[in-house]
């Protein structure tokens, strides 16, 4: 899964770049005995295999190590404004906090980010207990482990690090980063299947542009996501831009 993910795309450019690092680390490495069993049937009895606490805590420890001996790096560093000296241990799991924007810019502060993915029935809880600092969802359903989630993380906190995402794919106006959904977005041809590009996006008039998104951006929120809106209340501009044009006011 992670190899595939590392191919190709945007998080891979960036990885090239040296912007980002995705290091995969195999827990089997970290288990002890001849068939390095990293899993174990749950006690009190129930279907399926729980991933034993040794090798997840010998992992861990063994990489925060590799960590700390590298967070002197100025390559680690360099991308960070607000700087934290604690290297989150996160543990993916449908029970944690559910992961959004907010929680991917903020794991991007960090120079470093320890991802741990379950499978088969989850995690010994002392996992959760003693050694993760932060349990993170992707969603409220189940995946079969843990690996998509932390790719999904992976991608979404990457495109906070400074110089991932490029200016043809900007992600100043994206959803939810500044609390509501994107404006709508058209390209070649002006006219496809008789639907037609909003004349003004080629009027050449960038402050009456800049308003029609704005607006727009606004009306889908409202209309879809009104609880991004009711989280943190309209802004004084916002609220101007929702007032009705005065054309249409006299119309009322
Ligand atoms: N028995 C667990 C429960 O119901 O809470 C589900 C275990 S799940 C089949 C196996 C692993 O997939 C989990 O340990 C976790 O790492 C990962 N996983 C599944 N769903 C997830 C989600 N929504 N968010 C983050 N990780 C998830």
């Amino acid at each position: 899964m992670f190899e595939g993910f590392r191919s190709g795309g945007i998080v891979n450019r960036a990885v090239a770049k040296g912007l980002v690092e995705v290091a995969v680390h195999d827990l089997r490495d970290f288990a002890a005995g001849r068939h390095r069993q990293v899993d174990d049937r749950p006690y009190g009895g129930d279907e399926g295999m729980v991933f034993k606490p040794e090798p997840v805590f010998a992992a861990v420890e063994s990489v925060r190590a590799s960590a700390a001996a590298s967070a002197t790096s100025a390559t680690t560093r360099s991308f960070l404004t607000t700087e934290s000296t604690e290297l989150p241990v996160v543990l993916l799991s449908p029970q944690g906090r559910v992961f959004d924007g907010r929680v991917a810019e903020e794991l991007a502060r960090h120079p470093q980010v320890i991802l741990i993915c379950g499978r088969y029935e989850g995690v010994d809880e002392r996992v959760a207990e003693a050694l993760a600092t932060d349990e993170i969802s992707v969603g409220d359903y189940v995946l079969t482990g843990g690996e998509l989630a932390a790719l999904v993380v992976i991608d979404a906190a990457a495109r906070f690090v400074p110089g991932v995402v490029g200016k043809e794919e900007s992600v100043r106006h994206d959803s939810f980063v500044e609390g509501r959904l994107d404006f709508p977005h058209y390209t070649r041809p002006r006219e496809f299947r008789g639907m037609k590009v909003p004349p003004v996006l080629f009027s050449g008039d960038h402050a009456k542009i800049d308003a029609w998104r704005r607006r727009k951006a606004m009306e889908k929120t409202l209309e879809r996501r009104p609880d991004l809106i009711a989280a943190r209340g309209l802004t004084p501009e916002e609220r101007t831009i929702m007032e009705p044009a005065p054309k249409e006011r006299k119309k009322r």
